[in-house]
């Protein structure tokens, strides 16, 4: 009898935006790594761009992992050519747009490389309302991916279904999320615009698609581990009915400093200069600060921030976004702050090698967004977090962190915005300085730091051999072999 195992060919189709491909190409190069599996990443050239080094040294190492490209409609899509990833976008408009496109005009370009390519399955962003339809006309499983945690898809489900966010007189009344495991509360203010019957009647038919097109798939994967979050799997499973399995971390497949510095983007900063800061820096000392590849902020709220960093009294590194250029420095940045906070302060203006800098050892805290790439780096760094969700699905990640894990502290941010919207609401400096002294110094951040260290330890764990992540990618694995019918790879 042959030993080996059944070959498979597994296609990649991430949504174009970098919190989606950077966990999509991780989780690729896992499946690629076992034995009999064939990885294709579908993309556009230019998101193909910000991972291609990465896949490279992968096929140097003997790993059988590819990428197949696809033309972006520019001129259908009504977008600039060039305008291929969400982070190219500049306004709420063009982000829609965008959305739209990426959602109806992909459809064929995949249908075509599926017929050609007759893989044994496709894994598909959960924003892709047509993918599982698609793969079963050829016969093919359709896996979802999902880039957030059980929590969230738990809330969010309870919130459609119920709809408690509708019996509250204010925008700012708490209510309570019905029929999931803890008590949790929130407020209106805090909720995505699908929810507070803000967006249009286009968007929201294929949010519905998508969830529709969840329940028909093979099942649902997942960048979280068993041990993190159990009964919030567990609900997911027996009181939601999804099939899912759970296989992060998946950062931790980066195993190099170079696959480290190079994920996602090319660093802004140089590693080893990055690095030899760090190096002068006491154990968790330093508070990193970023908002992930999306955040836009005021110069108003960026000046509370600098401000509230130097009251503060603590070292940090500061990720700023992208789109500041020197004008716009100008207006925010208080007046000989960065003179003041020479050797005490690092800003980075664009990439920031995140994985990098959290895995250092002088790193003692993470402010953050709360984006679940962000969140999931954190844990697995063991770093505890003050908490500032912006917009998607982040102030429910909130309350996971601050709440249930309890390795996390809020700043006080309240209010949902899209992420291109300015905020009417300021965080101010005294809340920015409070939450970073809390998290940093005292009794409390010593428990905080205990909690998340036990928490880094179970991630490791969890993708070690027969460790959860590891055992539920095997059985994925073994189920899909089962499933298809051998293919030529
Ligand atoms: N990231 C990074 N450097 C940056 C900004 C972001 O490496 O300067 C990475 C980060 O490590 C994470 C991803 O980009 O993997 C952001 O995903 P997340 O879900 O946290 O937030 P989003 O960008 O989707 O809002």
């Amino acid at each position: 009898m042959d030993s080996k195992p059944h070959p498979l060919h597994i296609f990649f189709f991430p949504k174009l935006a970098h919190g989606e491909l950077i966990p999509i190409i991780d989780m690729a190069r896992l499946f690629a790594r076992q034995a009999g599996v064939k990885a294709t990443i579908v993309t556009t050239q230019l998101n193909a761009s910000f991972f291609s080094q990465t896949i490279e040294s992968e096929r140097k190492l003997g790993v059988d992992i590819d990428i197949h490209m696809i033309k972006f409609p520019f001129m259908e899509a009504g977008l600039p050519e060039g305008c291929e990833n969400f982070s190219s976008t500049t306004s709420q408009e063009m982000g829609l747009k965008f959305i739209k496109a990426v959602v109806s005009l992909l459809q064929q370009p995949l249908e075509q490389i599926l017929e050609d390519c007759r893989p044994n399955c496709l894994v598909a962003d959960a924003v892709f309302p047509w993918a599982t339809e698609v793969a079963r006309k050829l016969g093919i499983p359709r896996l979802v991916f999902h880039g957030t945690s059980y929590f969230t898809l738990s809330v969010f489900d309870s919130l459609l279904r119920y709809e408690p966010q509708k019996n509250v007189t204010s925008d700012y009344e708490p209510f309570e999320v019905p029929g999931i495991p803890d008590k949790i509360e929130m407020t209106r203010l805090q909720q995505p615009d699908e929810l507070r019957e803000r967006v249009d009647d286009e968007i929201k038919k294929l949010m519905y698609q998508a969830l529709e097109s969840e329940i028909t798939s093979y099942g649902v994967i997942m960048n979280s581990f068993q041990e993190l979050e159990p009964a919030y799997v567990e609900h997911y499973r027996k009181v939601m009915g999804r099939k899912t399995w759970c296989i992060g971390p998946l950062s931790l497949c980066n195993r190099n400093t170079e696959d480290k510095s190079q994920r996602g983007n090319t660093a802004s900063i140089d590693p080893v200069e990055c690095f030899s800061w760090l190096d002068s820096k006491k154990h968790n000392s330093v508070l990193y600060i970023c908002f992930g590849s999306l955040s836009c902020f005021s110069a108003a709220q960026l000046y509370e921030i600098a401000k509230g960093l130097e009251a503060s009294g603590q070292d940090f590194i500061w990720v700023v976004e992208k789109k500041m250029n020197k004008e716009d420095k100008e207006k925010w940045l208080p007046e000989g702050f960065e003179e003041r906070m020479e050797g005490k302060g690092l800003i980075i203006r664009g990439w920031a090698p995140q994985v990098l800098i959290l895995d250092h050892e002088a790193v003692g805290g993470f402010m953050t967004h709360c984006g679940w790439n962000s969140t999931m780096e954190s844990i697995t760094a063991g770093v505890p977090m003050v908490t500032w969700p912006l917009s998607n699905e982040q102030f429910y990640n909130e309350k996971l962190v601050t709440l249930i894990l309890k390795v996390g502290i809020g700043v006080g941010a309240q209010e949902w915005s899209d992420w291109m919207v300015e905020k009417k609401l300021l965080v101010t400096k005294e809340n920015i300085a409070k939450a970073v002294t809390q998290l940093m110094v005292g009794e409390e951040a010593n428990d905080i730091r205990n909690r998340a260290s036990a928490l880094k330890e179970m991630a490791k764990r969890a993708v070690e051999e027969a460790g959860s992540s590891h055992s539920d990618l095997k059985d994925l694995l073994d189920g899909l072999r089962l499933n298809s019918s051998p293919r030529e790879l």
